[in-house]
């Protein structure tokens, strides 16, 4: 079974390791690493980029399988039994966790004013979270406040962040906060963000739509 470095440790960039599978599919050459360090996209959050050896990769789900296997798109096959050295770009993989971390509070702090959630993007330069708006229409400016108030709060107190298990359901949660179901990379705990912004609040077609800017320290 695939070990994945990635959910154990968002700071671990690099491991040495064997290459377990390989293959061509419709969108070019795989390979499946022993040890995994690659975040594929998923729950809104974007996908790792990084290398093999010298060799550009992008990981992404393998299909059709009942376990959680991450295949890295690459240039040129290598052999089976290979041992080659995986690193994550650091830069990429900071900002996407802080963002994606980000992502977590806001969303638990709009819900706890009701808001029901819809869905997450945490793409630098576009994150953002809908909500069902409900049937009347909120007071903008008093949400963003609050919501603003409270995750600067949170990030000021330094909350930790902490995965546990539930059944085969792996939750994220944040000290004194909110635990939700994730299979993201997030930063160890709320201090290691900085610039915090609501960027954009409003409502278009039934949906609330939350729009925030974060930086990794
Ligand atoms: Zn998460």
């Amino acid at each position: 079974m695939q070990r994945h470095i990635y959910l154990e440790d968002t700071y671990r960039f690099t491991v040495t390791t064997q290459v377990v599978d390989a293959g061509t599919g419709e969108l070019g050459s795989w390979l499946t690493l022993r040890d995994n360090v690659f975040h594929p996209q998923g729950g809104g959050q974007p996908g790792d980029v990084g290398t093999v050896g010298d060799m550009a990769v992008r990981p992404f789900k393998a299909p059709g399988t009942d376990t959680h296997v991450v295949r890295l798109s690459c240039e040129r096959l290598l052999e089976v039994g290979d041992e080659v050295t995986s690193s994550v770009d650091p830069e990429v993989r900071r900002r996407h966790a802080a963002l994606h971390t980000c992502g977590h509070v806001v969303d638990g702090f709009v819900r706890e004013l009701g808001f029901r959630h819809r869905v997450s993007n945490h793409f630098p330069g576009q994150a953002r979270i809908e909500f069902d708006a409900g049937a009347d229409k909120p007071d903008l400016e008093q949400l963003a406040r609050t919501v603003e108030e409270r995750t600067r709060r949170a990030i000021e107190d330094d909350r930790k962040v902490y995965a546990s298990e539930s059944g085969d359901l792996r939750l994220i949660g944040i000290d004194g906060l909110h635990e939700d179901p994730c299979g993201g990379t997030h930063v160890s705990s709320l201090g290691q963000l900085t610039g915090f912004s609501l960027r954009s609040v409003k409502v278009k077609g039934g949906v609330l739509k939350v729009g925030y800017v974060v930086e990794h320290v």
